[in-house]
């Protein structure tokens, strides 16, 4: 009995698991500039305005589209760090990595 419970568990956090996986790349809003967690992470809908100043290490060829956090489309899509939200296609945060 105890062992069904348990299974019953971690079955149903599996599935929670997921459902949210799914819901993290629907489409969402657009992740603003100004939000909290985007601004923490320097994150720009145009790559081209990102402060060089802050960011020395971001290049002009780093773009949310070539990210290996980038789920999305030619425009705009989802991306792991901002669960919910959509970023710009050619935006950036300093999360950025490199796609494989
Ligand atoms: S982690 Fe990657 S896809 Fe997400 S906002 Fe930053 S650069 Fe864009």
């Amino acid at each position: 009995m105890k062992t069904s419970r348990r299974q019953f568990i971690i079955f149903s956090a599996t599935g929670l698991a997921a459902a949210t996986a799914g819901q993290t790349f629907a489409n969402g809003p657009m992740l603003a500039e100004n939000d909290p967690q985007g601004s923490s992470l320097g994150y720009k809908a145009d790559s081209t305005k990102v402060d060089k100043a802050k960011f020395p290490k971001h290049a002009a060829t780093q773009l949310c589209s070539n990210c290996t956090l980038y789920k999305g489309g030619a425009n705009a899509g989802g991306c792991q760090i901002f669960p919910g939200k959509q970023v710009a296609a050619k935006g950036w945060c300093s999360a950025w990595a490199a796609k494989a």
